[in-house]
């Protein structure tokens, strides 16, 4: 048998080592960014092009490297930062690994510019495949700049793997807030495709908040400032009624690395308890800082998470310094008149209807939906149920059964129905009797109208005298742009109106809804992670996320008319007995069935 074994060429095991480090563009910007700010540089400047997939260039003005390092920082475990194993526990740095650059240089095109302050002359190196193709000396400014060119030119199947432009801008966004975040004292700015998208000058933790978030949330924050000899935790959370239905808007930073734990931001949101709306989110950027020995920052490649060596008092701290700061606030709470109507109103969005909300729906589109195709005099006929008699003999018995049930019981132009529990409506039929799911009938037949839309005629718009503000976060104001023509095909008109708002100018005109904001944010977290070029799937979540939302709910009651209107409505659709998440929208029991069940 012939050997099978052989040791893969270096490129090729870079190449997958690669992987680990270098995902899509964002994931170089995180490092290069990472590289500029342990190299000590005061200004930081991130370029763009295509997204990072033609081009993510980072210029400091760090220390910058001499001509052997230059080179050494291309090799696979080529670090400055730590020595031993040891090291690991003293890190006051943001990279320690030495794979980045090596990984970078696997799989694109790089070109270094550097060049040590005490030096007249800088290195220009060009790498492809990790092996240097050019090497000059240059002038250029002290520090460095790296730009990484067409990134996975050299592996096909994973450039195929990148999502769409608006997806990977998205994460280098995230990616560029992280490190904007944490470091205030830095100036940074970003450059998409020739256009300065971001501009942040060196200030406090506050005015970098201000900056990349929007003016708005100036008035939004409450401090956090708690020093202990464990861990000190400072920052800013939101107040209570600033919270969002989604969780976009969470940092948290240890020792000024980006993390994600599940754990601690149980702690943050316990801290808040009562005071949020139920299902929703507080706003919160918050350093924890402590020893670098009490945590193993080496546990993910992309390290994001951490480990603590006592978890459970950091949690106890950081839930303590939380409601220290809501304490405080709320014994002095600063006036505020930016109390945002939409966000007060969460709560309407995942309760039932109350009966003034009830009202003023009637006066609105929805009940005229209802109630245009029915005359007044057969309200009367058939709600005054006096025994279970009568409702057997109002059942239109010439009628044929047609294919789809929902049909013969149009024609028949006499629905008989009941409403049981505000949530199920009772109707006869031909051959038994067939129990409707009201809410799962109602998303069903909004979701075809909504989803019909994108070829049809657009939903009518109904204008607004006064159009609602809606902030987003900064990493989501391209995406809202780029999905406003959509968007103005389902009835909501907005406009772009700088600093990451948006005024919404009009609405579904029959679909009102007391919390526009929230739908919009619900499809904005809905298609975040869309695939690049599935439009149509992302259309038809959108449709659904609309449907959901302006559906009338279990548990609302719902007039005789209004239960006829929407069993029509049912009847016209594509598709009456399955709901689009694959529940069934009714149930049918047939009269022989409950012949059985009483032996007649
Ligand atoms: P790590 O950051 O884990 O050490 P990298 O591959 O990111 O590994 O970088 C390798 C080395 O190259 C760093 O340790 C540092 O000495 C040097 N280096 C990288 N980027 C810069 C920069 N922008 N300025 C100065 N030195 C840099
Ligand atoms: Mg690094």
């Amino acid at each position: 048998m012939p050997n099978s074994i052989h040791v893969l060429p270096a490129h090729i095991a870079n190449q997958i080592a690669a992987g680990e480090v270098i995902q899509r563009p964002a994931s170089a910007v995180k490092e290069l960014l990472e590289n500029a700010v342990d190299a000590g540089a005061s200004e930081i400047r991130l370029i763009i092009e295509d997204a990072g997939k033609s081009l993510v260039q980072v210029i400091d003005n760090g220390k910058g490297m001499n001509a052997e390092d230059a080179v050494r920082c291309f090799e696979r475990h080529a670090t400055s930062k730590i020595g031993e194993i040891e090291d690991l526990f003293r890190i006051k740095t943001m990279g320690f690994r030495g794979e980045a650059l090596a990984s970078i240089a696997a799989v694109a095109q790089v070109h270094l510019k550097t060049r040590p302050h005490d030096q007249e002359l800088g290195l220009s190196i060009e790498l492809e495949n990790s092996i240097v193709t050019a090497s000059t000396s240059c002038t250029c400014s002290a520090g460095t700049s790296i730009s990484m060119k067409n990134l996975f030119f050299n592996v096909p199947a994973r450039r195929n793997f990148l999502k769409s432009n608006i997806v990977e801008l998205r994460h280098i966004s995230e990616e560029f807030l992280h490190v904007a975040l944490a470091f205030p004292e830095i100036a940074f700015s970003m450059i998409s495709n020739g256009q300065e998208v971001h501009h942040l000058e060196k200030g406090t933790l506050k005015q970098r908040i201000v900056q990349v978030m929007g003016s708005s949330y100036a008035s939004r924050l409450v401090q956090v400032e708690e020093k202990t000899d464990y861990l000190n935790v400072s920052g800013f959370i939101g107040k209570p009624e600033t919270a969002r239905k989604t969780r976009g808007e969470q940092f948290l930073f240890v020792n000024r690395r980006f993390i994600r734990s599940a754990y601690l931001q149980h702690a943050i949101v316990t801290a808040y308890e009562e005071l949020l709306p139920q299902g929703s989110f507080p706003f919160f950027v918050l350093m924890i800082d402590l020893d670098p020995s009490h945590i193993d920052i080496n546990v993910h490649p992309t390290k994001q998470e951490i480990k603590f060596d006592d978890d459970k008092i950091v949690y106890a701290f950081i839930k303590s310094a939380i409601r220290h700061a809501l304490a405080q606030f709320s014994i002095a709470p600063a006036l505020d008149f930016e109390l945002d109507p939409s966000i007060q109103q969460l709560d309407a969005v995942s309760k039932p209807f109350t009966a003034d909300q009830q009202q003023q729906a009637r006066s609105g589109g929805l009940y005229k939906t209802f109630v245009d195709h029915h005359q007044a005099h057969r309200i009367e006929s058939s709600s005054n149920l006096r025994n279970w008699k009568d409702f057997f003999d109002t059942a239109p018995k010439e009628t044929v059964a047609a294919p789809i049930q929902m049909d013969a019981l149009i024609e028949s132009k006499t629905i008989s129905c009941l409403h049981i529990q505000k949530t199920y409506i009772a109707v006869e039929t031909s051959d038994g009797l067939r129990l409707i799911h009201q809410q799962l009938a109602h998303q069903q037949v909004l979701f075809e109208k909504f989803n019909a839309a994108w070829e049809g005629s657009p939903i009518p718009i109904q204008r607004s005298l006064f159009p609602q503000a809606i902030h987003t976060a900064p990493s989501d104001e391209s995406l809202l742009d780029s999905i406003r023509p959509d968007l103005l095909q389902m009835g909501y008109e907005l406009e772009s109106f700088g600093k990451q708002s948006f005024l919404l100018n009009g609405t579904p005109a029959d679909h009102p809804h007391e919390n526009s904001a929230a739908i919009i944010e619900m499809i904005l977290e809905d298609i975040k992670d869309a695939t690049a070029g599935l439009h149509a799937a992302y259309r038809e979540k959108m449709a659904k996320t609309l449907a959901r939302k302006h559906a009338i709910r279990a548990g609302t009651s719902m007039s005789l008319n209004e239960m006829q209107s929407l069993i029509e409505q049912l009847s016209a659709c594509k598709q009456s007995n399955v709901h689009f998440d694959g529940r069934p929208i009714y149930m049918h029991i047939e009269l022989q069935q409950l012949n059985d069940v009483f032996g007649s």
